[in-house]
């Protein structure tokens, strides 16, 4: 067996975290790898029009966004790979830390002296028999409108979720579909204001409060949904054909969770706040899998600088 390859900073991600990340390490001369792992620019690619990120005065596209970040991260050299990191074992006590990336007896085992986690989440779903089964046959459920809202144009929907996600989603459908009915499971919505106000002001969406899904009703594909009024348990059933979910997401996480210390949700527990060390020395957490609270492209981009700069700073302590 060949020796395995050693890598001074090995990046897992590629949102703006993991980018962010691999800029100011490359630019340190760290040699940083990134594995992008199975969605390629994180849930950006999943975003229509990013305003809020400094510097792009006239908005930019989540896609674009992503595309300009990993060009800067390649002009620095960063070696850019795609694969999915499945195993980790971080028990090496400060020197190489091994991680194998694919599955079973084709993975390739990895050592890295410092290691990125730029993981950050997924979306969450329901969790009922129905919605899963249409969900894994491509039968018209998705928690990606800027994604799959095309296939729906001009058609009924229904989407479930009542955050900032749920109405930029119910707005996105709202442009291509008929009908768009927002399922919200309480008497009003956790999104902010500004875009509460944007879906309450769309002819096309009606909102339903106090509303949670019963079953996703069809065979190859969604015809309706059976839904209940929580406070008075009436059922009642319309028809539609796709389904959206976007009621939040669950850190990418899991395969760390044997050396990594998560929260109960599967949050990288921030060791020392202000910095993105983790209990394993060597170790970094950047963006959305340690961040549960702020969540913008931003504010992991500003977390991927930290934990590349934690990072250069621990590998000239050890004398690399
Ligand atoms: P959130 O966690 O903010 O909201 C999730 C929503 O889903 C909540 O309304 C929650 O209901 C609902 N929900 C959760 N579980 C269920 C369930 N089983 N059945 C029905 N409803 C359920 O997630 P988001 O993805 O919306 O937002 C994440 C973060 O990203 C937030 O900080 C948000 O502000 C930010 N964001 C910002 C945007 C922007 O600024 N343009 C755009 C999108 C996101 P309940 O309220 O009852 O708990």
């Amino acid at each position: 067996m060949s020796t395995p390859e050693l890598i001074n900073c090995l990046i897992i991600g590629s949102g703006p975290a993991g980018f962010t990340a691999a800029i100011y390490a490359a630019r340190a001369d760290m040699k940083p790898v990134l594995y992008q792992g199975s969605q390629p620019g994180g849930q950006l690619m999943e975003t229509t029009e990013v305003d809020n990120f400094p510097g792009y005065k006239d908005g930019v596209n989540g896609p674009q966004m992503m595309m300009d970040l990993e060009a800067q991260a390649k002009r620095f050299e960063t070696d850019v790979r795609t694969g999915w990191i499945t195993k980790v074992d971080f028990s090496g006590k400060g020197d190489v830390h091994k991680v194998w990336v694919g599955e079973g007896d084709r993975a390739v085992e990895l050592h890295a002296r410092t290691v990125i986690i730029s993981t950050g989440a997924s979306a969450k779903w329901l969790g009922l028999e129905s919605e899963i089964r249409l969900r894994d046959i491509g039968g018209g459920v998705s928690a990606c409108a800027v994604c799959d809202g095309f296939f729906y144009r001009g058609q009924d929907v229904v989407i479930v979720g009542a955050g900032d996600s749920a109405c930029e989603e119910a707005s996105y459908l709202a442009k291509l579909c008929k009908h768009v009915t927002m399922f919200v499971r309480r008497d009003e919505m956790r999104a902010s204001k500004a875009m509460q106000n944007r879906v309450k002001s769309i002819d096309n969406i009606d909102i339903k409060y106090n509303t949670e899904t019963v079953e996703v009703l069809g065979e190859e594909g969604v015809e309706g949904v059976l839904f209940k009024n929580n406070l008075t348990g009436e059922e009642e059933k319309i028809d539609v054909t796709g389904f959206f979910v976007a009621i939040g997401h669950t850190p990418n996480t899991g395969f760390l969770a044997e050396y990594i210390d998560l929260d109960e949700q599967g949050y990288i527990i921030q060791s020392q706040p202000g910095t993105s060390i983790t209990n394993v020395e060597g170790v970094f957490w950047s963006g959305d899998c340690a961040d549960k609270v702020y969540r913008q492209a931003v504010t992991a981009a500003g977390s991927g600088c930290m934990a590349a700069l934690d990072a250069e700073r621990y590998l000239a302590a050890k004398g690399h």
